[in-house]
């Protein structure tokens, strides 16, 4: 369990349970120390050649090396960025720049993340041809379609590790196959996959690799993209020499020590902390399934990461749902934007075929490390009623 504000003072039987891991995740006490030692001590600018600049810029370059190990690439293809979004666009933009010569044409997924798909967007309104693969029922996407879209004029793949929604993993190493037999870059969002999943980019034929610093457990407004050597990229930020031209702009540099050092956290814990994990998530998926009639869980059921379950409940607005959740302390989400009181259907779980009465009651629950078996016993006393209140109280899905 996290720790909260004072809300159980008005109500003293709710306890604080956090199941919004893939939205954002706490700072590890380690995280923060190193955050805060290095805003006191290492004040100097990275690219300053005095004492102080030396200092900070050793500082920079440990956490580089501490990035790539976690990856399994080379500090010198480590660009530190704001985040996972400024990764993806930078992926994106920078390959599509720095290959006009090349071609025109990009292979995506329909289920990437809006940083994916809206940096896709813009190209394709810049006269790019997009391709965007469809996903199964299960959220997977079919190889071979894959392969058939790929044209002369193909310049980027660009898939994600794990998704955001569903957890579900796509075949990171048989898509970097094909792309290395068709020598075309590789870009993965391994945003969510990071502290859950080896990320191997030497093994898996990855060009590109996204990270988000708070993801893991780091500040936000950190992260990074590994751009591996003889990947043509061009800079989308201008300015300064920093991050070997292909970022500019004075490092943030006591996030990306805190990053660098959440990196080696997640490394040294991700199997201990993946299989604790995933038994919590089968408890709570197992236990739903048992005591919620009509329960359906969405996703492939194998190749998910071990913290995420997203789960449907017809006949329920997952508003109210998420709502009366939060009322009894615990915290969750859906991938459907809500606003004015209409909620828009997930993207996601469209591509897959799910209908909008079964998508509009759908919840993602994605736990952590500081999940306990309290937390799921929690979760689990006090669902069922919730789910009757909702469907007897008239609060179902109207379309
Ligand atoms: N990619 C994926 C798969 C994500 O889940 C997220 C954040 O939710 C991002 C990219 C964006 O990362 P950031 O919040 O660091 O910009």
């Amino acid at each position: 369990m996290v720790a909260c504000s004072s809300h159980s003072e008005e109500f003293p039987s709710v306890r604080f349970v956090y199941l919004d891991y893939n939205a954002t995740t706490p700072l590890h006490p380690q995280v923060l120390e190193a955050f805060i030692s290095c805003s006191r001590n290492r004040f100097g600018n990275p690219s300053s050649i005095h004492w102080a600049g030396r200092e900070s810029r050793e500082a920079l370059e440990s956490a580089r090396e501490q990035v790539a190990r976690f990856c399994g690439c080379d500090p010198s293809e480590v660009i530190f960025t704001s985040g996972g979004t400024e990764a993806d666009n930078l992926a994106i933009k920078g390959v599509a720049a720095a290959s006009v010569r090349r071609g025109r044409h990009i292979v995506t997924t329909a289920v990437e993340h809006p940083a994916v798909l809206a940096s896709c967007l813009s190209l394709e309104q810049n006269g790019y041809d997009i391709t965007r693969l469809t996903v199964d029922r299960l959220g997977q996407i079919d190889l071979a379609q894959l392969e058939a879209a790929i044209t002369p004029e193909t310049i980027l793949i660009s898939a994600m590790w794990a998704n955001n929604e569903t957890g579900v993993i796509f075949p990171v190493a048989a898509i970097g196959g094909i792309a290395s037999r068709h020598r075309i870059p590789f870009h993965c969002d391994a945003v969510q996959a990071a502290g859950w999943l080896p990320l191997e980019c030497r093994a898996s034929g990855v060009g590109l690799l996204a990270l988000s610093g708070h993801k893991l457990h780091a500040p936000r407004g950190v992260g990074a993209l590994i751009v591996r050597k003889g990947v043509r990229l061009y800079p989308i930020l201008h300015g300064g020499a920093q991050e070997r031209n292909r970022r500019a702009g004075t490092e943030n540099l006591p996030a990306i020590v805190a990053f660098g050092v959440a990196c080696e956290l997640a490394a040294a814990s991700l199997v201990e902390v993946s299989y604790r994990v995933r038994r919590l998530r089968d408890q709570l998926e197992a236990g739903i399934l048992a005591l919620c009639p009509g329960a359906v869980v969405n996703g492939d059921p194998v190749e998910r990461l071990p913290n995420t379950v997203n789960i449907s409940f017809p006949g329920c607005r997952v508003d109210s749902l998420l709502a009366s959740l939060d009322l009894q302390g615990v915290a969750a989400s859906s991938g459907a934007a809500c606003s004015s009181g209409t909620v828009r259907h997930s993207p996601v779980l469209a591509a897959m075929g799910i209908s909008p009465e079964t998508a509009g009651g759908s919840v993602r629950f994605s736990l952590g490390r500081e999940t306990t078996g309290d937390d799921i016993g929690y979760v689990l006393g006090i669902l069922p009623a919730i789910l009757e209140r909702l469907r007897s109280g008239g609060a179902s899905v109207r379309g």
